[in-house]
């Protein structure tokens, strides 16, 4: 599918967020492009429960409050999101616009690009098997988008952590379910680990420990998957297969944009945060210059300034008038302020 933005953000982490909003001050439109299914990057997905004690006039917040926070404050600027894949190709295409498409195959044009991608997209750790790309996408998922797929079948989830225990417990009523995982303690929340066993124990779902060495299957779809335990093969028959072994950080296609790069991550200037592209800008941590500290606040700063530039792409022929939140009537207007 195509659209067409002012502004294309990849990555809606924290910082990515406020910048729809200082983007949204200047009536600029923005879609946002995440790997992960839902918004807050780091801080949803790596320490939503904590608080954090260096937001400005927080003197303590979770980081799922704040990410909450953030949505609410960005939701009168309408953002468009594209959640669960990620920003693949970069091309710049006629009238000076920029067409970036997505691993799902959307295609959105806009006049800037900001990149405040983190550490790189959250992508799931794979299991070192040969020739598995043949099955992703088919018969092996790294989450599920629609559990209905699976009632009826023979699944193993792979794996000791919360999203392996909780779909094993998900699924134990509708699948036929074998959980496989290296050994018998589990980082999982310990009432999911407690439900396993008991399931386990009543013949509901199979648990056997071991690691996946190897998938028989044809065109994609699995048959049977072979495992190890101190040295023993085993098989099982599966229909799926779903390794939940967690997330991992990774620059991925960014590295290849052809913008310059210092110890992976995007060199900008500090007046408008540009990258060596001009009109494609980075903030928050994937950004470096003199004196960088990887902080939410300083993302925020950054967002403020970019979008100040952004404007100047966008609009070339208006005005860029200054003006505080206190006194903006556009901003009242907007959200129903009399
Ligand atoms: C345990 C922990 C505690 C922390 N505590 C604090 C604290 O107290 N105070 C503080 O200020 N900071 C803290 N931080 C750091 C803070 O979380 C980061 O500075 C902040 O998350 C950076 O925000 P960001 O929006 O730049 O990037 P991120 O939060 O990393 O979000 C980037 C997003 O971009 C996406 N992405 C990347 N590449 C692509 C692509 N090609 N296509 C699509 N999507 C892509 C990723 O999937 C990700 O969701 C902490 C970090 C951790 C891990």
């Amino acid at each position: 599918m195509n659209h067409n933005t002012d502004v294309i953000i990849i990555g809606a982490g924290p910082v990515g967020l406020f910048a729809v909003f200082e983007l949204g001050l200047l009536k600029l439109n923005c879609h946002l492009i995440d790997t992960l299914d839902k918004v807050g990057g780091q801080c949803s997905e790596l320490y939503p429960e904590k608080p954090i004690f260096d937001i400005p006039s927080h003197t303590r917040i979770t980081a799922q409050k704040l990410i909450d926070n953030l949505m609410a404050q960005a939701k009168p600027f309408g953002p468009v999101f594209h959640l669960g894949q990620q920003a693949k190709k970069i091309e710049k295409i006629e009238d000076s616009n920029w067409k970036i498409t997505t691993s799902l195959n959307n295609i959105i044009i806009a006049r800037c690009i900001v990149i405040a991608g983190g550490a790189g997209s959250f992508v799931p750790r794979k299991p070192k098997i040969n020739n598995f790309e043949e099955y992703e996408g088919k018969s092996v998922f790294y989450s599920i988008k629609d559990k209905s797929m699976f009632y009826g079948k023979k699944i193993v989830i792979a794996g000791g952590g919360d999203s392996a225990l909780d779909w094993t417990n998900e699924l134990a009523s509708s699948a036929e379910v074998t959980l496989i995982h290296r050994r018998k303690e589990f980082r999982a929340a310990p009432d999911s680990v407690e439900k396993m066993l008991d399931l386990e124990l009543k013949g509901k779902i199979k648990f056997k420990i071991g690691q996946l060495l190897s998938v028989k299957g044809n065109q994609g779809m699995i048959s049977e998957i072979i495992c190890e335990n101190e040295n023993r093969e085993f098989s099982i028959a599966a229909d799926y297969l779903l390794p939940f072994y967690g997330l991992k950080m990774e620059l991925g296609p960014i590295a290849k944009w052809g913008i310059n790069l210092y110890e992976n991550r995007i060199k900008v200037d500090t007046e408008k945060f540009e990258t060596s592209e001009k009109s494609i800008f980075a903030i928050g941590d994937i950004n470096v210059y003199p004196g960088k500290l990887k902080l939410i606040l300083s993302g925020f700063h950054e967002a403020a300034l970019m979008a100040q530039q952004c404007f100047r792409y966008c609009k070339p022929d208006k005005k860029l008038v200054f003006r505080y939140t206190t006194v903006s009537k556009d901003l009242h207007k907007k959200l129903g302020i009399k």
